[in-house]
């Protein structure tokens, strides 16, 4: 069975959270997704799938970002197309991301690495105890500082190019 007909199943019969006191069912939003490689975590909301493709979603009435599959966040956000194109965006860049650490990066005045990708400007620098990125895009008039620090560089990279593909799918 396609994963994703089996998270829709789970969503329907109100496994994990999706029956949990407490725990909101719409007005989610998505603030970071992430291509882990391999299934292998359990969505954060039916909490019976392995995801893969990660969908970082916040609400402001709940305490922490859950992190689920593609079916919970489409329901979560009640817009089931944008993150059904999250997941095939990330899944198109697969092989891109595979390549994305060892493209030549160039190193900064302030002696930084960063790289000109698919009409954006990526920088990655130390801040607090490890890493983190800022995406910029003239033509979009973007500028986008990473919300959290990495603990590597390069996770602080590999988090940049989801960036991207999580801007280049809300424009699909
Ligand atoms: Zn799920």
């Amino acid at each position: 069975m396609h994963d994703n007909d089996r998270e829709e199943e789970l969503v329907a019969s109100g496994r994990g959270k999706w029956s949990k006191a407490g725990v909101p069912h719409k007005g989610w939003h998505c603030v970071d997704i992430e291509d882990l490689g391999e299934p292998q975590v359990e969505c954060g909301m039916c909490e019976s799938q392995t995801i893969r493709y990660v969908h970082h979603m916040e609400h402001p009435s709940y305490p922490e970002i859950l992190e689920v599959g593609c079916v919970c966040a489409g329901h979560m956000e009640g817009d089931i197309a944008a993150a059904r194109t999250r997941d095939d965006s990330m899944k198109s860049r697969t092989g891109k991301r595979k390549r994305w650490l060892s493209r030549k990066w160039r190193i900064s005045a302030k002696g930084y690495p960063w790289i000109r990708a698919d009409g954006f400007r990526v920088t990655v620098y130390p801040r607090g105890a490890g890493w983190a990125t800022t995406i910029s895009s003239e033509e979009r008039a973007l500028l986008q500082h990473s919300r959290k620090n990495y603990q590597t560089e390069d996770q602080a990279k590999l988090a940049a190019f989801d960036q991207i593909t999580r801007v280049l799918a809300r424009e699909a």
